[in-house]
């Protein structure tokens, strides 16, 4: 086992959790870093104060892109206990994204105890409000100087985090899509079950272009047919048609998300018609004629459900319960949330205390 050392930590701090959190934009005082080299593997495992890398110019990330990320949260629970959510999941995804970029793979109970440690350290930054949340970014990347394509010979692991507000701050809001025909996100054997920044890079200007348009994010379909529904935004899509509710399946370009996963588990659960299988747009539009169209959402960990109200293909707008969130859709987040915040019962094993 690799030892974590603490190097620069702050002595005698006053944490103030700032009080309007914008998403993604605060920091903690401290963070994990980790060196692997070719010669040495995984060595100089620490956890300190956080400051800004000095990084070559030459570094293979910035030119061939070998970089992989994760996103968690840690919780404050009702019972005042740290917990994290299915933190596993996220270990074996993001090795899974390593193996696919030729990165090397980060030992699991490193990581894992990585991240307690470094969440323990950094409890006071955890906001106690509910929804609220210390949001875990781990991130690798390729940093051997030289250029030629090839993968890296060196990388740097670090773990950050970020305190996070609730997401649904003035409740719980469904959002206007856009049915990207143009643009595709992620092909099938591509980076798409990946999560590295290729895929959000190819993502931005579809997402900017909708906004232009009124919409918050764009759905995308699937890039050999165009026709079968893959992912909304950054999150995985349900779609409710009353008596089955559908996912599309992991073909090989979806993400596997992990709120995803816990949402088919709750349907379950509940005796639910839920279904894995391709989508077509065509039946999507087809059953919003039959009224079959119950509701719609995104699923991911930092909105947990995001209610879908609009779908807008091929210049035709289509308004899904009266523009309103679903029952459905509102009773999976507050399960979850529930689960989450110590609630209620954690059926499925799913919180990990530290
Ligand atoms: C992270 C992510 C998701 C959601 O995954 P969760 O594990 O539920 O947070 C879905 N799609 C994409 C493209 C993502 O990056």
């Amino acid at each position: 086992m690799i030892n974590i050392s603490y190097e620069n930590i702050i002595e005698n701090r006053k944490v103030e959790v700032p009080k309007n959190l914008v998403w993604g934009h605060n920091f903690t005082d401290h963070c994990f870093l980790m060196d692997y080299s070719t010669e040495k593997g995984w060595h100089n495992a620490r956890i300190t104060a956080l400051k800004s890398l000095d990084i070559h110019p030459a570094a293979m990330v910035f030119h061939y892109g070998q970089t992989v990320f994760e996103g968690l949260k840690a919780y404050k629970n009702s019972k005042g206990e740290i917990t994290l959510f299915r933190p596993q999941k996220n270990i074996e995804r993001m090795n899974k994204s390593c193996a696919r970029l030729v990165m090397p793979q980060i030992p699991e109970e490193v990581f894992m105890e990585a991240m307690k440690k470094l969440v323990t350290l950094e409890k006071d930054w955890i906001p106690t409000g509910y929804g609220e949340a210390l949001y875990i970014r781990p991130v690798m990347f390729a940093t051997q100087p030289a250029l030629g394509v090839k993968p890296s010979n060196s990388y740097l692991f670090a773990i950050i985090l970020s305190p996070v507000g609730a997401y649904y701050p003035e409740g719980f809001k469904p959002v206007k899509i856009l049915v990207e025909e143009h643009y595709v996100r992620a092909v099938k054997n591509g980076l798409g079950e990946c999560k590295t920044a290729a895929n959000y890079a190819a993502s931005l200007l579809a997402a900017d272009e909708a906004k232009h348009k009124g919409f918050s994010q764009v759905l995308w379909l699937d890039a050999i047919e165009r026709k079968y529904l893959e992912e909304v935004g950054t999150m995985n899509i349900f779609i409710n048609f009353d008596d089955e509710i559908v996912t599309p399946e992991l073909n090989g370009s979806i993400l596997h998300g992990i709120t995803r996963d816990s949402v088919i588990t709750l349907l379950k659960s509940w005796g639910m018609n839920i279904s894995e299988r391709r989508i077509s747009i065509d039946e999507v539009i087809e059953k919003h004629r039959q009224g079959k169209l119950k509701s719609a959402f995104g699923t991911g960990t930092a909105a947990i459900i995001s209610p879908i109200s609009h779908f807008s293909y091929k210049g035709e707008l289509i308004t899904i319960n009266n523009g309103e969130a679903g029952e459905l859709d509102k009773k999976l987040f507050d399960e979850i949330s529930k689960i989450q915040y110590g609630f209620a019962e954690d059926k499925f094993g799913w919180i990990i205390k530290i």
